[in-house]
């Protein structure tokens, strides 16, 4: 070996002393198991869900981020390197999310979540115009069937599913531990099927069915407890003079005194039919953190409305 020769070499090993805490990290990288798993999910409540499951295991991001209306969002740079750097992605499904192409661009290799898998999902009418007749429930009859209605986890039945999708997800990711989330899976399906019990007994005694909703996020909430979601808006669009006149009549006949508003969308609408009716304007939010408490939140004020 010439002198030369040592002299690089000797450079070498120095090089890579020095750099000795960029080798250590790439150790910690190379195990997984120390790294946790990366998830990103669309929405709050999806990110509430996959923490109940993942537990400590799992680093949750939300893409969507509180008070931003998931209909309307636009992934933001800063979001997409979340993504890029995601083992799992957990989407709402069922339509919501009209933005996932760049999110599915953003990273190929991480394992994308439908949540929806496994819902029986109801049909939203969204006809273009919204003078047409205010629909009382009777889902699959309306020929302006166009989509499947996007917010399936407003239901605690459907909730049970997609926290059961999640779990699968994160075993299939993180195989090593699936006892554990196994086990925060079935903890919190315990809280969630006593959520859907009481919501049912509150429900059970109410002989009046309808209430009045600005934007129909609590489809599938009505239909788990009986219940008829009469909506102002569908979907984006204002409603014309003649549907609202008809929201204005429904209230009347039914003596409905309550409009349920999302704090995401204008309360105009509402608004005006509230002055017509002599009612009162009420925020429920379908997005909040703590699902099981928001949830029983919303059956008491929706409770409430039924019993004025
Ligand atoms: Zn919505």
């Amino acid at each position: 070996m010439s002198l030369r020769c040592i002299f690089l070499l000797a450079l070498a090993l120095s090089a890579s002393f020095l750099c000795g805490c960029i080798s250590s990290d790439e150790l910690a990288s190379s195990k997984e198991t120390d790294r946790g798993v990366s998830l990103v999910a669309s929405t709050v409540p999806l990110g509430h869900f996959s923490k109940m499951v993942g537990g400590d295991r799992v680093q949750v991001d939300v893409l969507v981020p509180p008070g931003t209306n998931p209909h309307t969002f636009e992934p933001s740079p800063s979001k997409l390197v979340k993504v890029e750097n995601a083992d799992i992605y957990v989407k709402n499904g069922a339509g919501l999310e009209i933005w996932m192409d760049r999110i599915m661009r953003a990273n190929e290799d991480m394992l994308v979540v439908d949540s929806s898998s496994g819902v029986d999902l109801i049909e939203s009418t969204d006809a273009g115009d919204h003078d047409h007749d205010v629909n009382l429930g009777d889902h699959g009859v309306h020929e302006d069937i166009l989509t499947a209605d996007p917010h399936i986890w407003l239901s605690p039945q459907n909730a049970m599913i997609i926290v059961d999708n999640i779990c699968d997800g994160l075993i299939e990711v993180d195989p090593e531990n699936a006892d554990i989330y196994r086990k925060n899976r079935d903890d919190y399906l315990d809280e969630l099927a006593e959520l859907d019990r009481d919501l049912n007994s509150t429900f059970s005694e109410m002989d009046r069915k309808e209430f009045i909703v600005l934007h129909p996020s609590w489809g599938y909430f009505a239909r788990d407890y009986g219940l008829v979601q009469v909506a102002i808006l569908e979907e984006e669009k204002e409603p014309g003079p003649r549907y609202l006149a008809e929201i204005v009549e429904v209230a009347r006949e039914k003596n409905l005194t309550t409009i349920f508003v999302d704090k995401n969308f204008n309360p105009k609408s509402a608004e005006i039919i509230a002055e017509e009716i002599d009612g009162r304007v009420v925020p429920l939010d379908p997005l909040a953190e703590d699902y099981a408490a928001n949830m029983r939140h919303v059956g008491q004020e929706i409770a409430e409305s039924l019993k004025g």
